[in-house]
């Protein structure tokens, strides 16, 4: 028996623990042995483990779980893993500040940020249940965990053999207040106001050129001075020297045609490094290297007296100074796109350092020519992903100088100037902690002291699913991945890297199909963040309003597209489910706990045809919808069972119920439409499903099991147009609406304009249905435009 309310939060916790670790764990398994059905593979993304799910990652799980619940209905065996990525600079940095530890305490470190992460996968592990959302825990992995850093080091070592791992000072992308190299697609740029100095180099005693520059501290680095060669104002100075203010230097004005000649004054102070334009023109006219920042973020002894300040210091110091000295002509305030990382926020500068890198791109061509096929839902995001290949124009710098990371496997021979990986069999290894001897020279060698970029962790998630260089059999089944679901803020770093690396190793895409998520904000339309006081917390709402009515919120979003939180959808998704198990326990009152006898479908009314006609409809259009990543079917589905369903059809049969008129034909009618609704609905609103499902005990499974997606019945379409009664019955309650008639008071007649055939038979058919059901004493059907006219 249901009970009279729905109890969400004691259904929804019955059923994910009988998913979980109960009867039904099976079902959500992958299943090895099978060796018939298609298998559907989801690259799952591995969560950062900061402790706790937003709402973008609710968003993203509640879809990977009504797609790998629909496949799973549909007949295929469903690998749906689940991992964590766990390592990083977030996790450093509370372990840092809580504990007082530094990273040069390598291993207590780690087992410190080991032991933390544990702690928050538990947290973010019950905020996934909570939402309903079942992967195969049995496929869990961590990147932490030795096995994945063994997969990491292997393809990394794989990279090495392809000669594309190299070691080079270079200047990269640093972050002085995290103290690491960080990749450009950590950067984030916004625009802050700064000073424009306009300070003047001579040429000579008396003649001189003025520079615009928002980073005078730099002087102390400048290594020439650009101007543009099609600029009248300076041809004649092409090749002279000016004096570098501050110094003792002479630098050469050098011409190059991508100087912006409306910038400031047209001339430009090249430094070691500023930006990548310095970094391009040092390179390409082989000019000096100072390196006037070091990893601290504070200027070094080529500074002379600025040595040791922090970088906002000095410049506080170097404009005084060249105050001082009458070098500024004029200062002006202006809005300037500043680098940033975003992680931490903090300005990032460009540092000379040594580290390590993978060629990324030499093989720009064969990535974009091989990704070609990939299906991006929605189709647009493909432009991005393109585009961000197509403008890649540094090698990735995979060294990342922390602790809590996937060590990089490999040692550098100081002697013979070579790298040498570790043993395969040596695998995981941290280099740091196992002293090793050249095999050339039999010298010491030095081991990479330092950690992978995260993301060279994640991005070979694909292979770590299937089991790759460790079970053939099994890798050849479950590679490419079907489908890749994740947020369109990681293309240029997630997906791209995935698709670089799994490429290169195994000269396949990792994934057939990437579907795209985009932001969820805050209900005032802000992306949600603690100083707005916008933030919702999941398990606030799932307490609220429970899971599966959050899951029908998820519905709403359209792939790739950001949306606020609305308040109201997740409340109205709460109120269909009371509606959906309201017309249950009708349907439960009317079986008076019989199963009904099977008939024949021929033998049902017009109006029972009607709804399993409009079911059968419902059923092929979810089917299409689902494979196409259509979410908001929800909406369609909603509509049905509250309008059709509820407020028609259960409405128009009470009275057979009752007086015992065609009753078996309307219990078998009801029977089956319960039970098709239940399974079509179950990849959304999982929960409720189920309780109803096994109530009604339709079959003794679950309602989620392999192969249980509702086939439609095959009534004849034709019975879709009997809603030409439903239509009827609805002018009439609203004349009695608008008169201010009760609906059990009955009207004395009605006449129907009916022109189709086909609608006229079928009205015809129904006049008992239309007569008892909104009590109306005579009906007369009329030849003309529809029109329902009613007399009291
Ligand atoms: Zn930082
Ligand atoms: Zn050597």
């Amino acid at each position: 028996m249901l009970t009279k309310d729905y109890k969400f939060l004691e259904v929804e916790k019955k059923w994910q623990n009988e998913w979980i670790n109960g009867k039904y764990e099976k079902i959500f398994k992958f299943d090895n042995t099978d060796t018939k059905s298609k298998i559907y593979v989801i690259d799952t993304p591995p969560p950062f483990t900061s402790g706790k799910l937003h709402m973008g990652h609710v968003l993203n799980f509640i879809w990977i779980d009504i797609i790998a619940r629909y496949k799973r209905m549909k007949g295929f065996n469903v690998l749906c893993p689940q991992g964590w990525d766990t390592q990083g600079l977030p996790t450093e940095l509370k372990v840092e500040q809580k504990y007082k530890i530094k990273k040069e305490e390598r291993e207590k470190f780690r087992n410190l940020c080991i032991e933390w992460t544990k702690e928050f996968i538990a947290n973010m592990k019950s905020q996934m249940t909570m939402i309903g959302y079942v992967p195969d825990w049995s496929k869990e992995y961590k990147t932490m965990d030795p096995d994945y850093w063994k997969a990491v080091q292997y393809s990394l070592i794989k990279f090495f053999e392809k000669g594309m791992i190299y070691k080079a000072k270079h200047p990269v992308h640093f972050c002085p207040s995290c103290g690491t190299a960080i990749a450009k697609a950590e950067i984030e740029y916004t625009t802050r106001e700064t000073t424009l100095n306009y300070i003047k180099f001579f040429l000579d005693e008396k003649n001189f050129i003025v520079i615009a520059t928002t980073r005078p501290e730099l002087i102390q680095e400048c290594v020439a001075v650009f101007v543009n060669p099609n600029d009248e104002r300076y041809k004649n100075l092409i090749g002279k020297f000016v004096n570098v203010p501050l110094t003792e230097r002479k630098v050469k004005i050098i011409a190059d045609e991508d100087v912006d000649m409306n910038f400031g004054t047209g001339v430009v102070m090249v430094c070691s490094f500023g930006d990548e334009h310095d970094v391009k023109w040092i390179y390409k006219y082989n000019l000096d290297i100072i390196k006037g920042i070091d990893e601290s973020g504070r200027l070094t002894e080529a500074c002379g007296i600025y040595k040791g300040m922090k970088v906002e210091e000095a410049r506080k110091r170097i404009i005084e100074d060249l105050k001082n000295k009458n070098f500024i002509i004029k200062q002006e305030k202006i809005m300037q796109n500043v680098g940033i990382h975003e992680r931490c926020k903090k300005p990032i500068e460009f540092i000379l350092t040594d580290q390590w890198f993978i060629k990324v791109i030499d093989f720009k061509e064969k990535i974009l020519k091989e990704s070609e096929n990939i299906k991006w839902i929605p189709d647009y995001m493909k432009k991005r992903y393109v585009d961000w290949v197509k403008n890649m124009d540094w090698d990735w710098v995979i060294s990342r100088q922390r602790v809590f990371g996937t060590p990089l496997p490999f040692y550098y021979c100081e002697n013979c100037k070579k790298i040498i990986p570790a043993e395969i069999s040596e695998l995981p290894i941290d280099p740091a902690l196992n002293e090793k001897r050249c095999p050339y020279c039999n010298n010491l060698l030095t081991p990479a002291r330092d950690v992978c970029d995260c993301w060279v962790d994640s991005s070979i998630t694909p292979l770590i699913i299937s089991k790759w260089m460790e079970d053939e059999e099994y890798f050849k089944k479950t590679y490419p991945s079907s489908l890749r679901p994740q947020g369109h803020e990681i293309i240029r770093t997630w997906a791209f890297y995935t698709i670089f690396r799994c490429l290169i190793l195994t000269e396949k895409i990792p994934f057939q199909k990437s579907l795209v998520n985009g932001m969820v904000f805050g209900p005032d339309g802000r992306k949600m963040s603690k100083s707005l006081g916008n933030v919702v917390e999941p398990n606030e709402i799932v307490e609220k309003y429970g899971a599966d009515a959050i899951r029908q919120w998820a519905c709403t979003f359209v792939p790739g597209s950001d949306t606020a939180l609305i308040m109201k959808d997740i409340d109205y998704g709460k109120r269909f489910l009371t509606k959906l198990w309201n017309a249950a326990r009708f349907i439960e009152m009317c079986l008076n706990n019989e199963t009904p006898e099977n008939l024949d479908f021929e033998n049902l009314t017009v109006i029972d045809k009607w709804i399993l006609a409009k079911c059968d409809e419902m059923i092929e259009k979810t089917d299409e919808a689902l494979e196409n990543f259509n979410f908001n079917i929800m909406k369609e589905l909603q509509d049905f069972v509250w309008h059709d369903v509820c407020d028609n059809y259960i409405e128009i049969v009470k009275y057979r119920i009752y007086e015992n008129i065609k009753k078996k034909e309307a219990q078998f009618t009801l029977y089956i439409l319960l039970k098709n609704l239940t399974k079509l609905l179950a990849p959304f609103i999982p929960h409720i499903t189920e309780e109803i499902y096994q109530n009604f005990k339709f079959e003794s499974r679950s309602v989620h099991s392999k192969g249980n997606f509702p086939e439609p019945i095959g009534i004849d379409k034709i019975y879709l147009n009997a809603a030409t009664v439903i239509n009827v019955i609805e002018e009439i309650r609203k004349f009695k609406g608008n008169n201010k008639i009760k609906l059990s008071e009955e009207i004395s007649n009605v006449k129907i304009y009916v022109k189709k055939d086909i609608e006229k038979s079928f009205i015809n058919e129904c006049i008992e249905d239309i007569k008892k059901s909104v009590k109306v004493k005579n009906v007369e059907i009329l030849e003309g435009e529809f029109k329902v006219e009613c007399e009291r």
